[in-house]
């Protein structure tokens, strides 16, 4: 049957997306490879006790009245889907040897914090974190839906903005002459971009770090609900998801895309699905390769012409007997480096494939809501992530299969020895269970190429003008995925929310 909207792909801008329109009215149907939905925000079991999720850490943007709350009070979701806030005097601990740092919702107190570390460069420091609010705020001004009288009234901000238009971190630091240890203490939350500040485009880090500042979130029943709600809405709309289906091809029409043809990854038959407006969720360089780019406007090629993220090493974990409380974990994430040069360890870790001196992030999921269900009562979850070369480690699982596990284990003993060093002597004698993923293991899981983390690199270059977006220059055909507009939790609500306006002239976020 030929339905109103056939999404390609069921990652989180596709299930915003699709809810909106099915609790419209429309027909949604959702073509998804995996087993699972959610995309990088699905939810595994293992050992049929341990749930874990394969990427969400912690959101921002879910608080009364931000941007998520407001879509799910759209879909009738907001007193089911409920979040738990991370602790504003400090959601994110920085900490490498010799420093500690907790960044705190108040700019002023960060400003306190930091000068009680660096007393000689207190000025340039309050100037720096003054120069991103006003950055930030500049950035809310120019994100669309744009409202010209705004950008009058607010011109200050909005020509602070402009001038890092092409500026990485780096150069901003640069510009306020910032000591090298305040520098990787506010730049250690470098896992969120998989960047470092030398590559990292100004504007990302500063959505993030304001994004977060605003208020950092963890869903209250885990982020397996919210997917699950969104799904809810679709199917009790009479929308419907397929698992499984592989969409291999797009059917065009001369330059309007009129469906799919899909491969069931169970029985191998083929099957093609229709559908009015076709909205692609997948990476969408690789869709544009099955369609073929040359079909694309040459604007839009230009748009298409990006670099993937970095990908990613990630160890799920469960400690058992063990209260990380204990330890100097709670409502914040932790964030270590053993290098005082963030540049230098990504060079490290990334180029030279050497985690001897691991940056990494530990996340504790269990101490953020009190709602339980991801492990049995007596045990906590812990996860681990780092940055990872996806070629190095696709040719090792290709060649030689000891060497990329022994690899995987390398990683994780690195890890693990600055965890017991540092945080908690015994770990390894409470962890009952863990399993790492690799590059590939999330390109394998997430469908991702080349095992990307956030799809386009957040370069400046990536997040300027050029930068994709819903429009493929095809007819009937959007694309609707971190790429086409940005990653992360939020921002995908975002994403999928605003091609919803867009096609159907209901504003929930404002003018389109
Ligand atoms: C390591 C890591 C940590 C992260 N941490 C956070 C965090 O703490 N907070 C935060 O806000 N964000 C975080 N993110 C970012 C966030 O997870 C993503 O930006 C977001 O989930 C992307 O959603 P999407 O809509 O682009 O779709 P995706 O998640 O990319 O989903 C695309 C979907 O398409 C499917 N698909 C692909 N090819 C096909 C095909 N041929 N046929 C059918 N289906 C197909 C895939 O299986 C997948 O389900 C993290 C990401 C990573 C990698």
């Amino acid at each position: 049957m030929k339905v109103d909207y056939l999404i390609v792909g069921s990652g989180l801008s596709a299930l915003v997306f699709g809810a909106l329109m099915a609790n419209s009215g429309k027909t949604v149907k959702i073509l998804e490879a995996h087993e699972y939905p959610g995309g990088f925000g699905h939810t595994f079991t293992m050992a049929k006790k341990y749930k874990f999720n394969a990427q969400f850490h912690y959101v921002w943007d879910c608080g009364p009245g931000q941007l998520v709350d407001r879509v799910l009070k759209k879909l009738d979701l907001s007193k089911d889907v409920t979040f738990e806030q991370y602790d504003p005097d400090g959601f994110d601990h920085m900490r490498m040897p010799g420093y500690a740092l907790d960044i705190s919702s108040s700019p002023q107190t960060l400003i306190e914090r930091l000068s009680t570390l660096f007393p000689n460069d207190r000025d340039r420091l309050a100037k720096f974190i003054n120069e991103v609010e006003k950055t930030g705020a500049g950035l809310k001004k120019l994100a669309p839906p744009i409202k010209p009288i705004e950008l009058l009234k607010h011109s200050g901000e909005v020509v602070c903005a402009v001038q890092y238009l092409n500026s990485t971190l780096q150069d901003v630091f640069d510009k306020f002459r910032l000591p090298q240890a305040a520098q990787t203490l506010l730049a250690l939350q470098w896992l969120d971009f998989l960047l470092p500040p030398n590559q990292l485009s100004f504007y990302a880090w500063v959505a993030l770090f304001r994004g977060y500042q605003a208020g950092a979130f963890y869903p209250t029943q885990h982020f397996e609900q919210v997917i699950n709600s969104l799904v809810d809405t679709i199917e009790s709309n009479g929308g419907s998801l397929l698992f499984n289906q592989e969409v291999t091809q797009f059917r065009l029409t001369g330059k309007t895309v009129t469906g799919v043809q899909a491969t069931n990854r169970l029985t191998h038959q083929t099957e093609e699905f229709t559908g009015d407006t076709v909205i692609c969720n997948i990476d969408p360089q690789r869709a544009a390769k099955m369609i073929g780019i040359e079909k694309f406007s040459s604007s839009v090629r230009r748009k298409l012409d990006y670099e993937y993220s970095a990908s990613n090493y990630m160890v799920y974990c469960v400690v058992k007997d063990l209260n990380l409380q204990d330890y100097g974990f709670g409502k914040w994430n932790v964030s270590h480096t053993g290098h005082q040069d963030l540049n230098e360890a990504f060079a490290q870790m990334y180029d030279r494939n050497d985690f001897s001196n691991p940056s990494f992030a530990i996340t504790t999921p269990t101490l953020l809501s009190n709602a339980g269900g991801d492990c049995p009562e007596d045990c906590q979850i812990v996860e681990f992530l780092t940055v990872a070369n996806y070629d190095y480690f696709r040719t090792l699982r290709d060649t030689d299969r000891k060497a990329y596990n022994q690899k995987k284990q390398e990683i994780l003993d690195s890890i693990l020895d600055v965890v017991e060093n540092y945080y908690v002597p015994d770990f390894r004698k409470h962890m009952v269970f863990h399993i790492t993923g690799s590059p590939t293991t999330n390109e394998r899981y997430c469908w991702c190429p080349n095992g990307n983390s956030y799809g386009s690199k957040l370069t400046p270059s990536n997040m300027g003008l050029g930068r994709l977006n819903y429009e493929t220059s095809l007819k009937q055909f959007y694309f609707c995925n971190a790429s086409s507009g940005y990653p992360g939790f939020a921002p995908t609500f975002w994403t999928g929310t605003l091609l919803y306006q867009h096609l159907s002239g209901d504003l929930i976020l404002g003018n389109d």
